[in-house]
């Protein structure tokens, strides 16, 4: 690649990018500096469809086609922090959307295992992953609320569609592991985190939020 010419592009989305950080996660109360380090890391614009460039940086969720969005930068980053991850994590993710989510968790854990139930999402995940060069990374396209039994037991799954959680969820969670989700019906939803402890489960309740649905089947 001809560095000289891709470097001005490459500038053009640094700035914004640092005041996203700023203004959007730090100073919404955020703290991780792994969680910093990775938002400021990756590139949302290049996951952002090609019209909606110019907005990858801006404070809400962005359409991904097929009804469904990405999360607004806050969001992604504030799930992530709760995740607490330390690096030596395999991860679960429900919902791998445009894969942006699912870039950010990649910097944080030893690998990410992604499930979109749409087709056409699916593969633009896979596009925006590769070019984004995020590498340990597993997508598959199916219904997530089956979970990946082959991959179990996961260290933490993450949920980015609202809904209620599946029994499998926990069973395919290792002991000690933390399960994150939307919880709620229709747009109403607040954010769960259960940690599954010596046969209990614990909880505790977050932000209110508003998720596209967890929804069965593929599509
Ligand atoms: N994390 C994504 C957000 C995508 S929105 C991103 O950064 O872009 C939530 C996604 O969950 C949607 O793409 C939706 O199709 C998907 N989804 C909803 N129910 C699902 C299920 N049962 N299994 C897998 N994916 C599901």
């Amino acid at each position: 690649m001809n560095r000289l010419a891709s470097a001005p592009l490459q500038q053009s989305y640094d700035r914004p990018r640092k005041r996203m950080v700023d203004e959007q996660i730090i100073a919404r109360g955020v703290q991780s500096p792994r969680v910093i380090a990775a938002m400021l890391q990756v590139q949302r614009h290049l996951f952002a469809g090609e019209a909606l460039r110019l907005h990858a940086y801006k404070d809400k969720s962005l359409p991904i086609g097929e009804g469904q969005t990405i999360s607004q930068p806050y969001m992604v980053a504030k799930m992530t922090e709760l995740l607490d991850l330390k690096g030596h994590e395999r991860v679960l993710e429900i919902g791998t959307g445009c894969g942006y989510q699912t870039a950010v968790l990649s910097c944080l854990c030893k690998r990410v295992y992604s499930i979109e139930r749409i087709k056409s999402l699916h593969e633009l995940a896979k596009r925006n992953l590769r070019k984004a060069r995020h590498s340990n990374v597993m997508l598959r396209c199916g219904d997530g609320l089956l979970g990946w039994e082959d991959y179990a037991p996961f260290d933490a799954i993450i949920v980015t569609a609202g809904g209620f959680a599946s029994d499998l969820w926990l069973e395919q969670l290792a002991e000690g592991g933390v399960l994150l989700m939307p919880e709620g019906i229709g747009k109403s939803h607040r954010l769960v985190r259960r940690y599954k402890q010596e046969g209990k489960v614990e909880e505790e309740y977050f932000d209110d939020c508003t998720f596209v649905p967890l929804l069965s089947g593929v599509s």
